[in-house]
């Protein structure tokens, strides 16, 4: 299984104060972060992200059909009047 390493830019590693100089993969639901100028690393878990994203897919849904039972129901007769 390959991992691809790549470079974030923009980035300052916050041990030497490099720009440029953090690379990261995710490998086994972990996102890694590593500086290739000093030996700082971290490793973060990427399960927070995707349970923020099903969460809002699940809730969209719902609220269609809630709207529906909201709405008043209005019978326009106007050639019933005498
Ligand atoms: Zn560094």
């Amino acid at each position: 299984m390959a991992v691809i390493k790549r470079f974030i830019a923009g980035v300052i590693c916050p041990r030497c104060a490099e720009m440029d100089r953090i690379r990261a993969w995710e490998q086994n639901g972990v996102r890694y972060r590593e500086c290739v100028n000093c030996d700082f690393f971290e490793q973060l878990a990427v399960e927070d992200d995707a349970v923020d994203e099903l969460t809002t897919r699940v809730n969209r849904p719902d609220e269609t059909p809630a709207g529906d039972e909201l709405q008043p129901v209005r019978i326009l007769d106007p050639k019933g009047r005498p």
